[in-house]
């Protein structure tokens, strides 16, 4: 069992680059305020940051299922295109993966069969009714000097934008945290800036199976013991929220996100913030490995910022 803690205790000499004006990502605040040793292993280290590889399989995953979610978004036109938007979904996949199919081998096929069960149920749960609807929407903000991507937007009576997450699991705190986290009003925010207010905010979760490979299993047994899983008990495995947009969250959160952001800009040396090393579910930092060894580091924690302070007064149920 590796310690739950980092000892170093060298005086840590990682300062910012010059570049202090990088437009900055909604993940990168999430970071940042996780442990901004996490947000310098992720951004910043040799000025494009550092891909762990023992976390490529849940960030592959992730990205597997926004990328056929989207691409189910663009052709609406789910029993002539479901098929392909899988296999597309899966080259993706295969490419993520790649890096590490050796070692990962079973969980690939595992999360493989996973992919095409999530997004099968997904495509029906997610069913789009909106005659303009719109997907992977990239936004910049020059104002903040920030960008992101939007999952979906649908526009009809109302304009609704759709996150979506995956998680491994659908406990009432991660439900919470992924629900009232701030980048879905940083989000609203930003699309109001650029001229593009939406009404509502939509959060899907869709969680991972938990079923194992069988012996000698094939794919398609697998993919339809865990799509069977999904139809079966649709609560367990999808969660959606959905919250109407007003002013003072609006204004709430400009002050919050232009807070963080000068925060960012302005930090001049790398803190760890150790207590974030381990999640409440036990999983471990993505960089613990490489944190854990770099004794060039020192080690100093730091409180860190209390951003989304509104979120208790927006419903997430
Ligand atoms: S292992 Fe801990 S201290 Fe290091 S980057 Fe991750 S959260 Fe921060």
């Amino acid at each position: 069992m590796p310690a739950r803690s980092l000892t170093c205790s060298k005086k840590m000499d990682y300062k910012k680059p010059t570049e202090v004006n990088r437009p900055e990502h909604y993940s990168g605040i999430q970071s940042f305020f996780s442990c901004p040793m996490k947000y310098y292993y992720s951004y910043v280290h040799n000025g494009h940051g550092i891909v762990s590889i023992d976390h490529v399989p849940a960030m592959a995953f992730g990205t597997a299922i926004h990328f056929g979610l989207a691409s189910y978004a663009q052709h609406r036109s789910y029993d002539s295109v479901a098929g392909k938007i899988i296999k597309d979904t899966e080259i993706l996949f295969n490419g993520m993966m790649y890096p590490c199919r050796d070692d990962v081998a079973a969980k690939i096929f595992g999360l493989k069969a996973n992919i095409r069960a999530a997004l099968i149920t997904s495509f029906n749960n997610f069913f789009i009714d909106y005659l303009d609807t719109y997907a992977e929407v990239p936004f910049y903000v020059p104002e903040y000097n920030f960008y992101g991507t939007v999952d979906r937007i649908d526009k009809g009576i109302k304009r609704i934008l759709w996150e979506y997450k995956t998680s491994s699991s659908l406990s009432i705190n991660t439900v919470k945290s992924l629900v009232n986290s701030i980048q879905q009003p940083i989000y609203v925010l930003c699309l109001n800036k650029i001229g593009f207010p939406v009404d509502c905010v939509n959060t899907a979760i869709i969680k991972k199976s938990t079923l194992r490979t069988r012996v000698k299993e094939e794919m398609e047994e697998l993919t339809l013991r865990i799509a069977a899983e999904y139809i079966s008990k649709p609560s367990e495995y999808i969660f959606k929220s959905e919250w109407d947009v007003d002013k003072k969250l609006l204004v709430d959160t400009e002050i919050e996100l232009r807070a963080a952001l000068d925060i960012i800009r302005s930090t001049s040396v790398y803190y760890r913030n150790t207590s974030n090393c381990f999640s409440m579910m036990g999983n471990r930092c993505r960089y613990y490995m490489i944190c854990r060894d770099d004794i060039t580091l020192g080690y100093k924690d730091k409180e860190p910022l209390n951003l989304g302070k509104h979120k208790e007064e927006r419903p997430w149920l």
